[in-house]
């Protein structure tokens, strides 16, 4: 089993944090422990990649897939 926790450069401060990688492809956001900025994590089909909230389409930001995909909050 592999592990969830990896390190990355922050998007923005490029310095190495520690990311959780989300279980399936959704990406998620995660915070920088160095500049505590929020920033967003999506698992790629091999390893992953970090990028600033700026800089993400909308199908790679949490808020946005939930705004497009809203209107049902069956699970
Ligand atoms: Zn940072």
């Amino acid at each position: 089993m592999t592990t969830l926790i990896q390190k990355t450069p922050c998007p923005y401060c490029k310095i190495k944090t520690s990311v959780e990688l989300p279980k399936n492809f959704a990406p998620v956001y995660v915070w920088c422990n160095s500049c505590k900025k929020k920033f967003i994590v999506e698992r790629l089909a091999e390893g992953f990649q970090a990028m600033t909230i700026e800089e993400a389409p909308c199908c790679s930001d949490p808020d946005c897939r939930e705004l497009e995909m809203g209107g049902s909050d069956e699970q």
